[in-house]
C-alpha cells in the first residue's frame, strides 16, 4: 500500500490568508515543507486509488503531485476544508465513486451545486461499522466526535492495518479504540500542538493515543499555523518513538 499526503494543512492552510504571524511569514519566505495545502490523502491499493477528502485546494494538489487516477473518494465529513473541492470533479474526465455516509451526502446535496452530485460521482453509501470489501482489501468506517457527523476509517490490506481518524475530539468510542488497536499506521489530524483545544486532538494527545492503542507508528497531519513550523515539529518528533510529521508530498510505503 502506498500512502501519499497531498495536503497536510487544517482548515486555514499555511500560510493562512491575511496572517502575518511568525509561522505564516516563514512559510511565505521559505516555502517548502512549511507550506501546507488543505487536507487530502491518496491511498494506492490493489487496483484501486482511493482519495480521502476533497479540500478546496484539491485541483492544485492533484496537479502538483501528478495524480492521474482516482477510482473513489472517501469523504470524512462536510466541513469546507474536507469537502469544498468536490465540485472540481465535474471536470475529472473519469468515473469516480463517492463513499459518503447518507447524512453527509444529503448535506452536500443542499449545496447550490449539489443537484449535480450524481454527475460528479457514483454514491456508495456506508454506515459506520460495516466492512466495505474489495478484492484484496477492505475498510471499515467508524464515527468520531466532531461538530458535524464525521467518520474515520480502518483499512486492512495484506495483513496490515492503517487507521485514519480524520477530524476528531480526543474522546473515542470503545469500538474505535478496538479498530485502532495495534495499527501498523495511525494517522491523526492535530491542528494544534498542545491542549487545550476545543474539539480537536492535539499533537501531544495523539502521542498518548498511540501509546494507549499500541499503534506501531503515528503520523500527524492537518496542522494549522498555531502549531509548530514543520522543522520544529520534526525536531520534537525525533525525541518520540515512531512518530512521523506529514508534509505535502510525503509518500509512505507499507
Ligand atoms: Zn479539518
Ligand atoms: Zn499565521
Ligand atoms: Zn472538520
Amino acid at each position: 500500500m502506498r500512502i501519499q499526503f497531498l495536503g497536510t494543512g487544517s482548515a486555514e492552510g499555511i500560510p493562512t490568508i491575511h496572517c502575518d504571524c511568525a509561522h505564516c511569514t516563514r512559510a511565505k519566505q521559505e516555502d517548502g515543507k512549511l507550506v501546507r495545502a488543505r487536507n487530502a490523502i491518496l491511498l494506492s491499493l490493489p487496483r484501486y486509488e482511493l482519495l480521502i477528502d476533497t479540500p478546496p485546494d484539491i485541483r492544485r494538489s492533484l496537479a502538483r503531485h501528478g495524480v492521474r487516477r482516482i477510482d473513489g473518494i472517501f469523504l470524512t465529513h462536510s466541513h469546507h476544508d474536507h469537502s469544498g473541492g468536490l465540485e472540481e470533479f465535474l471536470y475529472w474526465k473519469a468515473e469516480v465513486d463517492l463513499f459518503a455516509e447518507p447524512v453527509v451526502y444529503e448535506t452536500l446535496r443542499r449545496e447550490d451545486w449539489g443537484d449535480r452530485l450524481p454527475e460528479i460521482a457514483f454514491h456508495c453509501a456506508f454506515h459506520p461499522g460495516m466492512a466495505i470489501r474489495f478484492d484484496g482489501f477492505f475498510f471499515t468506517p467508524f464515527a468520531v466526535h466532531h461538530k458535524v457527523p464525521c467518520f474515520g476509517l480502518a483499512l486492512y490490506e495484506d495483513g496490515r492495518k492503517v487507521v485514519y481518524t480524520s477530524d476528531t475530539g480526543k474522546r473515542f468510542s470503545n469500538y474505535a479504540y478496538c479498530l485502532m488497536h495495534q495499527a501498523d499506521l495511525l494517522i491523526v489530524n492535530t491542528p494544534r500542538f498542545a491542549p487545550p483545544h476545543e474539539g480537536h486532538v492535539t499533537s501531544l494527545e495523539a502521542v498518548e493515543l498511540k501509546e494507549r492503542v499500541e499503534a506501531k507508528r503515528l503520523v500527524l497531519t492537518h496542522f494549522n499555523h498555531h502549531n509548530l513550523p514543520h522543522d520544529e515539529l520534526e525536531q520534537w518528533a525525533a525525541g518520540q518513538v515512531g512518530v512521523t510529521i506529514a508534509y505535502d508530498g510525503l509518500v509512505l510505503e507499507l
